[in-house]
């Protein structure tokens, strides 16, 4: 028998699952599904990265989850679940760590769609899927925002009447699980920087920064809703509100309109008209690319300096996500501008991707750390279960 945690992380129009042993330590198997719906398909593969046989067709999120649970089940017989853990984007104020899911709870985290509409409600769909698949098997929520409770008030407050502030209308910070997993590898990798002032660069398809210190978040660049900050693949990042009200006014645009504009057609892929992959713009030839490049390196080293602002200072910067982790271009070119912060990169063990890119003489170290969501994920799992939170 295999007594395993599930991680399941449901977005609009993808599943990705992993599956780890009942520690929540070491992972079995993974897979992904996308653009589920008549054209999906669903893949997965055992630890080492090889395929294993699945059903191509993901038509929605119950069927995508039910074939990645058949093939996980045809590859490990005698699969038992002892939880499933699930990636929730918001958790407002009153989630500060993960949860059992109870009737309760899931009204809770129903309540706090309005405040990340494009995400939350499929990563509930998620939990229901899970809960018509696996009756009786505890169900745990993990949520981006909970690392970023510890945040001072400064830092969550907008300067609108404090009423707002009391109404839930704060900066919630987001990424959270992949800042806290990237912060517990800094606590075993190099506790001294643990210890220290900490600049964490989550560049991926969304792309934020977090300032920590002591594992915990100062200070983060993602605020209200995921689209505050740093411009990523499809959203803005930091716009003047000016400009929205502009666009409602003078141009006659509504709020599902503009909300497709900043989430979906901005970024990179508005700003090159290109695309909004990395790999992709690295690539082009075409000016716009680069033009698209230079703002996000522009907007990221501004953002180093504000996080490191807020932390009194700058012990190490830290790279994860996928530009992050494989971006050589991309982390030479944030670097380049930083050196009054005490940065300076090794260029070879930057293109080596190696896990500490700095050099030796360097006073502040750039490190690589690459990300592991899922791994929090099945670790908060079996802590809550060990816990004996009510489930
Ligand atoms: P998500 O935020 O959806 O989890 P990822 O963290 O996987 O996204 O990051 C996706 C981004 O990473 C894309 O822009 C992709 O182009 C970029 N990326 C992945 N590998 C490389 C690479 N070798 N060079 C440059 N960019 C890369």
């Amino acid at each position: 028998m295999t007594r395993a945690v599930l991680v399941l992380n449901a977005g609009s129009s993808s599943l990705k699952v992993a599956l780890f042993d009942a520690g929540g330590e070491r992972l079995l198997a993974r897979g992904q599904a996308d653009r589920i719906g008549p054209e999906g398909g669903l893949q997965l593969q055992d630890a080492q990265g090889a395929p294993l046989p699945a059903p191509a067709a993901a038509a929605s999120h119950q069927a995508a989850l039910a074939g990645a649970i058949a093939g996980f089940r045809a590859g490990l017989p005698g699969l038992e679940l002892i939880a499933v853990g699930h990636r929730v984007v918001h958790g407002g104020d009153a989630f500060t760590g993960p949860v059992a899911v109870t009737p309760a709870v899931l009204a809770q985290l129903e309540a706090l769609s309005p405040l990340a509409p494009l995400h939350q409600p499929h990563n509930l769909a998620g939990i229901r899927a899970a809960m018509a698949e696996f009756p009786g098997v505890p169900q745990i929520a993990c949520f981006d925002t909970a690392f970023h409770r510890s945040h001072p008030w400064v830092n969550d407050v907008f300067a609108l009447p404090r009423e707002f502030y009391d109404q839930g209308v704060r900066r919630y910070g987001f990424h959270g699980l992949s800042y806290d997993h990237v912060t517990g590898e800094l606590a075993r990798l190099a506790p001294h920087l643990w210890e220290g002032r900490v600049v964490i660069a989550h560049l991926g398809n969304g792309a934020s920064m977090c300032a920590v210190q002591r594992g915990r978040s100062v200070a983060s660049t993602m605020g209200f809703s995921a689209l505050d900050g740093l411009p990523m693949g499809t959203r803005c990042g930091q716009i003047d509100p000016g400009v929205i009200l502009y666009l409602m006014d003078q141009r006659g645009m509504t709020a599902a309109a503009i909300a497709d504009l900043l989430y979906r057609r901005s970024g990179l892929l508005g700003l090159s008209g290109v695309s909004n992959d990395m790999r992709v713009l690295e690539a082009s030839d075409n000016p716009d690319a680069a033009r698209a490049i230079d703002h996000f390196v522009f907007r990221c080293q501004r953002e180093v300096g504000a996080m490191a602002a807020a932390l009194g200072g700058i012990d190490a910067l830290v790279f994860c996500g996928g530009i992050g982790e494989h971006s050589t271009l991309v982390r030479a070119r944030i670097c380049e501008r930083l050196g009054w912060m005490g940065i300076e990169l090794d260029h070879s063990r930057n293109a080596a991707h190696a896990t500490v890119i700095s050099s030796d003489l360097a006073r502040t170290t750039v490190m690589v750390v690459p990300t592991d969501e899922e791994r929090v994920i099945a670790r908060a799992a079996r802590a809550v279960l060990a816990g004996g939170a009510p489930v």
